[in-house]
């Protein structure tokens, strides 16, 4: 068997992992060794006495960030593998797509860190190029959940993990398109039927359906991903 996908995380709260991700579905992997988690307390590379892993901001402004030192040697404790990308997660970071999560969920694993308070020190980024990632557009008050949710999206494509191996590829984002909409029983609810197409049993009326249902969907609520599906398409008409 070939070695589990793995996280190694750094963080100043070890005790929230797994968390919810010992629950489900990425539980379930998790039991059953396809995928493993190592969370590691920043704190435990603090060189003073007071074990402090913060300081106020250079420039002043109000909280406390993260000091390059004690996360560098954070870091350089970690025995995570050179070949691990290094994520920080963090508000300015890329953010998260699905074809991220699918190149992070092939290849080996990841160390990931969770900012605090303000943030990190500018100069650990760089001097141990971490890659910024965030998931929103908002801010949350640490990286930890962050954290969760980009492991969440990436154990869920582990081989193995997901019942159905075609479950991953035609939901949402696959193809920059937002997935159909889904029924199942009861035939009527609240006299709303199912959409006749989907009981008919006509394969091909039933994918036709989904595809007008995705393209509309996105359409109207992503313009930005209907954009970008187009995009390629467009190389020969307008510019
Ligand atoms: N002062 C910072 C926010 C710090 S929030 C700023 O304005 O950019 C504290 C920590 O929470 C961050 O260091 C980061 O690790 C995490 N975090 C907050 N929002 C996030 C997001 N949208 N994506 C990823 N991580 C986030």
């Amino acid at each position: 068997m070939t070695a589990p996908w793995r996280a190694t995380v750094l963080t100043l709260f070890p005790e929230m992992f797994p968390g919810p991700l010992g629950i489900s579905l990425a539980g379930k992997a998790l039991a059953s060794g396809l995928w493993a988690v190592e969370a590691r307390d920043i704190r435990a590379s603090a060189t003073d006495k007071h074990r402090s892993v913060d300081d106020t901001p250079a420039g002043g402004g109000p909280g406390m960030v993260l000091r390059a030192d004690v996360l560098a040697a954070a870091i350089d404790t970690a025995d995570a593998p050179r070949a691990f990308p290094r994520l920080l997660m963090s508000p300015r970071g890329r953010p998260l797509t699905q074809s991220r999560v699918r190149e992070l969920a092939t290849g080996p694993g990841a160390l990931i860190v969770c900012g605090r308070f303000e943030g990190v020190d500018q100069r650990v980024i760089e001097a141990r190029q971490l890659e910024e990632v965030s998931i929103g557009d908002y801010v949350l008050s640490g990286g930890e959940i962050a954290a969760m949710a980009l492991i969440d999206a990436c154990v869920r494509l582990l081989p193995g993990v997901m019942g159905k191996a075609e479950s991953g590829s035609e939901e949402s984002f696959s193809e920059s398109l937002l997935e159909y909409p889904q029924y199942t029983r009861p035939q009527a609810f609240e006299g709303r039927p199912i959409p006749e197409i989907l009981t008919s049993g006509d394969h091909a009326k039933v994918a036709a359906w989904r595809k007008a249902e995705a393209e509309a969907l996105t359409r109207s609520r992503r313009p930005d991903l209907w954009t970008k599906r187009q995009g390629p398409r467009k190389n020969t008409t307008d510019g």
